[in-house]
């Protein structure tokens, strides 16, 4: 058995960047992926010829670990920030929703209502204190200090959305990272940019791959492994499988591109209770659609559960629900302007982040020579590329520090 020897089971942005940190300290690297390409939940695919990632993907400009690793693997230059734009849909409506003065004129809440919103998310931003979250629900909290109104319109179909039958358990210490370090990620002249990397994340993916391979590791797309199958043959297992014990939603999104561009917003909210899909993002008014061909590059997306019709209709059937919807929000929608679409599924794509949280990760303990390196460990962040690369620097350091203790 190879002392150095690492196995990582997965080749997303965690397992990758684990592999590349070890690899250029001089371990033997090996990278099992089960998917033919590797990148997990920001894996990428071709669009009229572009790279495009499957799911919407930006950054923050807190997401210190992520932006130097951008910068470590040479493609600095590719990343660029825009202003962010973001609207609700709700009762047939676009509200604008970027700046405190559009919840000021935010209508569809009683004016009071707006402003307790308001000094709800500034107390949020200000308090660093996230313990003290945990055991609440944020749907109890925002009741309580937001408002009844103002959960129904504003959160109450963002954590149904996105958690569905679990929208009851979800922690607000979870809401709590949401809050806060969104309103900690603005530039001081008080605006919010998001950051992406002109022709795509999957461009970390491959150069991380490169590197890695170029070290001397070893990457197999298309295996997919059990840990303990490993264990005999390398000195460390790094495991990027999802968690035992945690419950999952999945995601589905869906990409088109067309010739008809519908909104002038980047982010879309879809907040009204039973609409098929939480999120409408006009990707190329965050990104110039001279990227695309000229086309305009949209994403339609909401997560479910494993037993959730979505995980059994056909993509024609789903698209189909979901452009009808689409038509409702903009009469002039036009399905034959639409040139490509795709649909994308992925099973563990968001952990259920209840007020017991911590105590069920406390139940996935470290076992010999198996480090665990899963998203759903991010807590109470919400899981995010930055925290992948923060959680397996982390782990290359302490792997690195661990052998040269035993050898020095
Ligand atoms: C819809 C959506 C939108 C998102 N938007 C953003 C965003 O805007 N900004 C942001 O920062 N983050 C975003 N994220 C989150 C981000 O994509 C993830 O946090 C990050 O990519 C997670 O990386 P990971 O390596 O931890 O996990 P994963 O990407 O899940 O990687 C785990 C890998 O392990 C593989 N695997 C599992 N089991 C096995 C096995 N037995 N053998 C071999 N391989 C196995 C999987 O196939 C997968 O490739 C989004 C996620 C989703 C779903």
């Amino acid at each position: 058995m190879e002392k150095k020897s690492v196995a990582i089971v997965g080749g997303g942005l965690g397992g990758l960047t684990v592999g590349y940190r070890l690899a250029k300290n001089g371990y033997e690297v090996n990278i099992f992926e089960k998917e033919k390409d590797l990148g997990g939940l920001v894996a990428s695919f071709q669009i009229e010829g572009h790279w495009l990632e499957k799911s919407y993907h930006h950054i923050f400009k807190t997401d210190r670990a992520i932006i130097g690793l951008i910068r470590e693997l040479g493609l600095e230059n590719k990343l660029e920030w825009q202003e962010s734009k973001v609207g609700i849909y709700y009762n047939q409506r676009l509200y604008p929703f970027t700046t405190p003065m559009d919840l000021i004129r935010f209508e569809p809440l009683p004016i009071i209502d707006r402003i307790r919103m308001g000094l709800v998310g500034l107390l949020l931003q200000k308090d660093g204190r996230w313990q003290k979250y945990i055991e609440q629900t944020a749907e109890e909290w925002m009741k309580k200090y937001g408002g009844e109104r103002g959960y129904k319109v504003v959160w109450e179909p963002l954590l149904k959305g996105k958690f569905h039958d679990w929208h009851d358990k979800v922690s607000m210490a979870w809401l709590w990272a949401r809050i806060h370090t969104r309103g900690n990620s603005k530039d001081k002249d008080g605006k919010e940019r998001l950051g992406y990397l002109r022709g795509g994340f999957g461009q970390m993916v491959k150069k991380l791959a490169e590197e890695i391979t170029k070290a001397g590791g070893k990457i197999d797309t298309g295996e997919k492994v059990e840990e303990k199958e490993l264990t005999n043959r390398y000195g460390t297992v790094i495991s990027t499988r999802p968690g035992k014990g945690i419950d999952y939603l999945g995601a589905i999104t869906m990409v088109f591109c067309s010739r008809q561009k519908l909104s002038n917003y980047y982010w879309h909210n879809i907040n009204e209770l039973g609409a098929p899909f939480l999120a409408l993002i006009e990707h190329t008014n965050f990104v110039d659609k001279k990227d695309y061909g000229g086309k305009e590059i949209y994403y339609l997306g909401t997560y479910a559960p494993h037993n959730h019709k979505y995980f059994k209709m056909t993509d024609d059937e789903i698209e189909k629900e979901w452009f009808g919807y689409l038509k409702t929000m903009f009469k002039d929608f036009s399905r034959e302007m639409v040139e490509r679409s795709f649909i994308f599924r992925f099973k563990y794509a968001q952990h259920v982040v209840g007020t017991d949280y911590q105590r069920r990760l406390s139940g996935e303990k470290e076992e010999k020579n198996i480090h665990r390196l899963n998203f759903s460990q991010i807590f109470p962040e919400d899981r995010g590329m930055n925290y992948a690369v923060t959680r397996a620097e982390e782990l290359a350091k302490r792997i690195i520090e661990k052998e040269k203790c035993s050898t020095g």
